[in-house]
């Protein structure tokens, strides 16, 4: 029996395999397709030619991760994304928030940040490891799990945002900790909706995710405000860093959807180069930005307590 099964697999591989392997540790049963080979739900961008692995078991898909295909820069960028905020957290706990003189509130937030920004990452490389998988149930599983991924990466931004941000103002300081919380649970809510990850409801999504990220600028202009206005030291302090973060998730964004630079030069950059691995690049630079940001501003906050003034302002 055990004889008849394996005679079934190898057969299996060879109908499989007779297309190009690239020639070094590339699991038994793992090749790579053309876009017109790849199965319908599979074909995101045309401007990628070549490089897809398709068909695989989960235990093929996660043997893929030493295959050099078009998604390895997307695993690994994100890979060591997780790693990076992993060491940050282990630093930050060990060195940098009891050097500043961190209090266990700091700590809470710090902890709920950096889970927030590792979960985004393993999430992303959960999809692009598993996005192969030959059940298209099971890819769009796995995209969901990016998507919602991407949301509590947003709520790790916003969470020390806020937290610092109104760290004089508690009233104002809940309410918008509250909004974001709401504004991630609706995503989640429409995340179920059997229609959700479908093409058709792409620009929903694009206006979903916008709406989330840009509803931040309300919080900033309010905090500019009740801090004195452009002049203030404080607003100048920190006001460049939020417009550079901005700036950033702008560029990452504009990437995403824009599938620039590979639309420009279709088939030459499968394996590196292509939009989505400089939206994963700039998504941890960004997370890395922002962690940096809220160092600088509980810092600020541990040497200048809060003004008479907002201490019990609402
Ligand atoms: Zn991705």
């Amino acid at each position: 029996m055990p004889q008849k099964l394996k005679l079934h697999k190898s057969s299996h591989y060879i109908e499989l395999g007779s297309y190009q392997y690239w020639p070094v540790l590339v699991p038994r049963g793992i090749r790579l397709y053309t876009f017109e080979q790849i199965p319908l739900f599979l074909k995101e961008n045309p401007y990628i030619t070549d490089g897809y692995r398709a068909h695989l078991t989960s235990k093929l898909c996660l043997k893929s991760i030493f295959v050099l295909s078009n998604e390895t820069v997307n695993i690994w960028t994100h890979l060591l994304g997780f790693l990076l905020f992993f060491l940050l957290g282990v630093n930050d706990m060990s060195t940098v928030l009891p050097a500043s003189g961190a209090n266990r509130e700091d700590y809470v937030i710090y902890c709920i940040g950096l889970f927030c920004f590792q979960v985004c990452m393993l999430c992303s490389v959960g999809y692009h490891l598993f996005s192969c998988h030959r059940s298209e149930k099971t890819c769009h599983r796995w995209l969901a799990l990016d998507y919602a991924g991407i949301s509590v990466g947003i709520l790790g931004c916003y969470i020390p945002g806020v937290f610092y941000a109104f760290y004089c103002n508690i009233f104002w300081r809940q309410v918008y900790l509250v909004i974001v919380l709401a504004l991630i649970l609706a995503i989640f809510s429409a995340q179920i909706h059997p229609h959700y990850h479908s093409k058709e409801w792409q620009h929903l999504r694009t206006v979903i995710f916008c709406s989330v990220a840009g509803y931040g600028v309300i919080p900033a202009v309010h905090w500019v405000w009740l801090n004195g206005g452009f002049s203030s030291a404080v607003v100048q302090l920190f006001l460049p860093r939020v417009i550079v973060m901005y700036l950033i998730a702008g560029a990452a964004f504009l990437f995403y959807i824009s599938k620039i630079p590979e639309r420009c030069f279709p088939g030459q950059l499968n394996y590196l180069g292509a939009s989505h691995q400089v939206w994963h690049v700039l998504v941890v630079f960004m997370f890395y930005w922002w962690h940096q940001t809220a160092v600088y501003i509980m810092n600020f906050r541990h040497n200048q307590p809060c003004p008479p003034l907002y201490t019990n302002s609402g």
